[in-house]
């Protein structure tokens, strides 16, 4: 694989060195050759930055904001990664709502560019981005057997099988950086009969993880790709442990009859311990991930097959020549026009999606008459921050929160399914309401720190003086504190009927409130596969060549995704993906 990208870099480097950089790019050396990599401080963490440069161009800009907050990060590290590649200079405009992050950003790509010997004023003065210049771009042909679309949970997962293999592939990434909304994912996954559950005691079974996913769906899932996840389900957790992600402890999740969650051991979030061990293994194996290359057309030979794909690098316009694909591009949750297309009701809805959600996989599946399945069925979560778009963890509701609305009084059981808290949201005046928490439970959630120094928070040291800072009635909102702190010592809520998250009152000063509303989550549908991860075309057969897996497919979650089975799909159907596409290849 390395020799492979390596054989990338030299032909399109030799490619520049040709008439197109002779007559566009700067003649003078501006640089040294090599890959530079800085970091500097953002909002909670360090954020590093790896450029690479040839003699007079920076040719790559490859950003790691997993520090930071998913939103944010994500949105600044795509936006200013194009834009020091447009400009050539490290000098660009912070990305509004994520100035911090973004200055991060530009601190450490100067500092890089610096140890490659820049003058960073002499970039600034030839900014390519003034009066509209095009860096140039090369033209690359590539031949591989595989070409995996996405660098999420189900690509990195598909990549380490293929790697296992021996197989030579190629894996694309549109973004500067891997993970996808994988990284958001901050439960668990779910699995059952793991030796896990039975060295805790837990009785489960693989029929039982398939029923309540059916009934979690309210049925309208297949149940022939519910039953492989669940029946593959205890392997793919044996498989984690092989690759030194294991997922040992095991809870209870919403819509599960049993504990089934499986989630890593030092209570971190799921999504970003298994991108990081992912990632770490690719790096072991040698495996590099071509970022800032999008993939935009699927290739078919006279017959149907795939054999090839068409994607846009920051330094040429690639073509691969493959024997398959697997389509793992994720959900279409960042793409208002796609979603909207599918469900003109959540128009102008917040997305909590990582920017590289836009559907380019069901787009590109289509276009070769792949069947499409539950498009419509979009999971909405109930707390997300509207001008950041930061998903406000349940854990916050399930550790004692409670939602008000305007008018200072509770209107629902706040831990009901995510479905129905959004649409009792919606019913209220301004479709918005407040999550209102106390210091006790800051103390408590590790999540918290990131909201407070993110800037959504208000806070007041009584009850009136947060009621009033949010335009609340004070004696309304003090009633509707003290009679829930009545119902916590009660184990009893006449009003909603609320029996989950009712350990601890919010009784200690200081008062916090967060203003949320619905934001867009998951995409549940997508392209239709078979058990095989085979795309299946709306005549009802397999697309020969073509797989996928994750999010960017539809059927395993039907109408309502259950928590921890976001995670099971992409490391289960990444798998048989990968094995698929080998069986095929064959
Ligand atoms: P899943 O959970 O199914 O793995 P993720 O959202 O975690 O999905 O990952 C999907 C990844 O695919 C993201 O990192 C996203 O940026 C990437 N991606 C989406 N479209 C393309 C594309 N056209 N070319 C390359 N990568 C893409």
């Amino acid at each position: 694989m390395k020799k492979l990208i390596c054989l990338f870099l030299a032909i399109t480097l030799a490619l520049f060195s040709a008439a197109a950089l002779a007559e566009t790019a700067p003649a003078e050396t501006m640089f040294t050759p090599g890959t530079y990599t800085a970091e500097a401080q953002g909002i909670f963490s360090p954020v590093k930055v790896q450029i690479t440069v040839s003699g007079n161009r920076i040719t790559s800009v490859i950003i790691d904001p997993s520090g930071e907050t998913p939103e944010l990060g994500g949105m600044a590290a795509g936006k200013l990664s194009a834009a020091i590649l447009q400009a050539q200079t490290p000098n660009v405009d912070a990305i509004s709502g994520a100035t911090i992050t973004s200055n991060a950003i530009i601190q450490a790509a100067t500092e890089a560019l610096k140890a490659a010997g820049a003058d960073i004023g002499a970039l600034d003065a030839n900014r390519w981005d003034k009066g509209g210049e095009d860096v140039p771009k090369g033209e690359k042909t590539v031949d591989t057997e595989i070409v995996i679309i996405g660098a999420g949970g189900a690509g990195m997962t598909a990549a380490i099988m293929l790697h296992q293999a021996g197989k030579d592939f190629v894996l694309l990434e549109k973004m500067p950086y891997a993970g996808g909304n994988t990284t958001k994912a901050t439960g668990g996954m779910n699995a059952a009969e793991t030796h896990y559950q039975k060295e805790q005691g837990i009785e489960d079974s693989t029929a039982l993880f398939a029923a309540d996913t059916m009934k979690g769906g309210h049925a309208l899932n297949d149940p022939a790709l519910v039953a492989v996840m669940a029946n593959k389900s205890a392997e793919a957790i044996d498989w984690l442990d092989t690759i030194d992600a294991s997922l040992p402890k095991i809870s209870y999740s919403g819509g599960a009859s049993v504990n089934r969650i499986h989630a890593p051991e030092d209570g971190s979030g799921v999504g970003g311990y298994l991108v990081d061990h992912f990632s770490a293994k690719l790096n072991e194996l040698g495996v590099e991930i071509l970022y800032n290359t999008t993939a935009t057309e699927l290739i078919t030979d006279g017959e149907g097959k795939i054999c090839g794909v068409k994607a846009e690098g920051e330094d040429a316009s690639y073509t691969f020549n493959c024997r398959a694909v697997i389509l793992a591009t994720g959900g279409f949750g960042a793409n208002e026009e796609m979603y909207t297309q599918y469900r003109p009701d959540l128009k102008g809805t917040v997305t909590t999606n990582a920017p590289g959600a836009t559907g380019d996989g069901i787009v590109m599946a289509q276009a070769l008459g792949a069947d499409l399945v539950d498009i419509e069925q979009i999971q909405l979560h109930p707390t997300v921050e509207q001008t950041t778009s930061i998903l406000i963890t349940e854990s916050v509701r399930g550790d004692g929160a409670i939602l008000v609305n305007q008018g200072g009084v509770r209107f629902t059981n706040e831990l009901l399914t995510r479905d129905a808290v959004s649409a009792a949201e919606l019913e209220q005046e301004g479709q918005y309401a407040y999550i209102i928490f106390d210091q006790n439970l800051r103390d408590h959630l590790k999540a918290i720190e990131k909201y407070v120094k993110s800037g959504i928070t208000v806070q007041a040291d009584t009850i009136e003086g947060l009621a009033e800072q949010l335009g609340i009635d004070p004696a309304t909102l003090a009633k509707t504190l003290n009679d829930w702190n009545g119902y916590v010592k009660d184990q009893r809520d006449p009003d909603f009927g609320r029996t989950t998250g009712m350990d601890a009152d919010l009784t200690a000063a200081p008062y916090y409130a967060i203003k949320i509303a619905p934001g867009i989550h998951h995409t549940m549908g997508g392209v239709k596969i078979n058990t095989a991860a085979q795309v299946i075309n709306t005549e009802g057969k397999a697309i020969p060549g073509l797989f996928a897996a994750g999010e960017v497919t539809g059927g395993v979650h039907g109408g309502n995704r259950l928590g921890g089975n976001a995670v099971a799909d992409i490391v289960i159907f990444g798998r048989i993906a990968a094995e698929s596409a080998l069986e095929y290849i064959k």
